[in-house]
């Protein structure tokens, strides 16, 4: 069910799709309220308009039915025929009529209504007067050039007054029109200015989730390529049990601390001797040059001795290689001062072993390499009687700070050892 709807099922997608849903239904609520409000102020606006309509009409009625009365009063009075008369009273009946009309409706638009109730009084005024008129000519007066004059001029005055009305009624009408105008233009901007803050309030949203999780992602990145330079212990973003990202990181945390461990065995193993367990050659390289490094520049003594199984060849055909190793074992752990180690011993290759000596000069290292030797023989493993052979040297300002020089003449001593008859200390340089 929820698949079919495409609803995420991991948290990061499901708060995008719920922002986008909730933003989306939103606008639509909103758009859909403007449209609503919008389209009932066209409703009134149509709605007035056709009232004033109504009531530009009922005016030139108004007017048209004076006009009739005036035309029939007029003939009457020139002529007295009664014939005149016929206009005069259907366009009173009309006006009537229309009052009666306007008198009902008056009350929608003040300020036409006052205009028109105006135009309606002079209206009345004149037919008042047109009345008195038609009364004395029936009594055989003739209208003289005052009373004409006088009818002429409440008559204008009643035009003037519908006309003054007429033009209030279309400013009414300009009125509604551009108040429909404004009305709908500050609703259009209000809905606009609402779209665009919830569009921008989505995108925030977004931006923010975005923005925290590919932060996450970046600093989960860095970490791991710290792993490419052995550095296990580079923090992991922190995150909590229900994010997204959480078994991601658990997993790479958990994959960081085995790759800790294995690769403090492996760098373990690497430096160390695979058969009798001291620190090896490669090792002995790393020490020694730093060892160099610092004696140079403090000006520190530093020696080293190189020494070797005497005749283990023949004890090794004699004995068996199982045993020479067994005796290589042991002899690592004398040259080392037992099991704690406290010399810098090194297996150098073969039977061959390497000591080095921080703040003892050459004299100094002869008498470690004696004491040595004297400990192989006396800590030999029984029943066998090994010895072995030693050559010290001191470094020299001269030397390579990598100390290969200084191992030459250890090595150059200890072959002066073996030809002088084994068993012995040589020094060198
Ligand atoms: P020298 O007194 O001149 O040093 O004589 P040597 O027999 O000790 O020297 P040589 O270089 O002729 O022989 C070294 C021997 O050391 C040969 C080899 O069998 C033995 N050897 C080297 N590495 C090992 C090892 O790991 N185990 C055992 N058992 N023997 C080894
Ligand atoms: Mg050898
Ligand atoms: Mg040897």
């Amino acid at each position: 069910m929820f698949s079919r709807l495409y609803i995420p099922r991991h948290r990061f997608g499901r708060t995008i799709y719920i922002a986008v849903l909730t933003g989306g239904l939103l606008l639509i609520l909103l758009e859909s309220m403007g449209l609503y409000w919008i389209n009932q102020d066209f409703k009134e606006s149509i709605r007035a308009q056709g009232g004033l309509h109504k009531f530009t009409q009922h005016l030139d009625k108004l007017r048209s039915s004076l006009i009739d009365q005036e035309t029939g009063q007029r003939g009457f009075e020139l002529t007295g025929d009664d014939a005149f008369l016929e206009p005069y009273e259907s366009g009173t009946l009309e006006f009537y009529r229309l009052i009666a009309v306007i008198d009902v409706e008056g009350n929608t638009y003040m300020k036409a209504s006052v205009a028109i109730q105006e135009a309606i009084k002079q209206g009345l005024y004149w037919h008042d007067y047109a009345e008195e008129q038609i009364a004395a000519k029936r009594l055989g007066h003739t209208s003289g050039t005052e009373q004409l004059a006088r009818g002429k001029q409440l008559f204008d005055e009643f035009r003037r007054k519908i006309d003054f009305a007429g033009s209030v009624l279309q400013g009414e009408k300009e009125a509604a029109f551009s108040h429909l105008q404004r009305s709908i233009g500050i609703k259009l901007f209000g809905f606009g200015i609402g779209a665009i803050a919830i569009i921008v309030l989505l995108i925030m949203l977004l931006a923010r989730k975005l923005h925290r999780d590919t932060t996450v992602l970046h600093d989960l990145s860095e970490a791991v390529r710290g792993f490419g330079d052995r550095k296990f212990d580079e923090r992991l973003p922190a995150r909590r049990e229900r994010d997204d990202l959480y078994r991601l990181i658990a997993g790479i945390d958990v994959m960081r601390m085995e790759l800790k461990l294995k690769f403090g065995k492996i760098e373990e193993l690497a430096l160390l001797d695979g058969l009798t367990g001291i620190p090896n050659r490669r090792q002995l390289n790393v020490h020694l040059a730093a060892m160099a490094e610092a004696a140079l520049s403090s000006g520190m003594p530093l020696s080293l001795v190189l020494c070797d199984i005497d005749h283990f060849k023949q004890f090794n055909d004699r004995y068996g290689h199982l045993e020479g190793d067994r005796v290589l074992r042991h002899t690592a752990r004398v040259l080392q001062g037992g099991e704690a180690g406290s010399r810098f011993a090194f297996r150098y290759g073969g039977e061959e072993f390497c000591i080095l000596l921080p703040g003892c000069d050459r004299q100094a290292a002869a008498e470690e390499a004696e004491r040595l030797r004297v400990a192989v023989i006396e800590q030999s493993l029984p029943p066998y009687e090994l010895t072995m052979s030693f050559g010290a040297a001191q470094l020299s300002d001269d030397d390579d700070p990598s100390g290969e020089a200084l191992i030459a003449r250890a090595d150059k001593a200890l072959y002066m050892a073996k030809a002088n008859g084994r068993n012995r200390v040589e020094t060198s340089g």
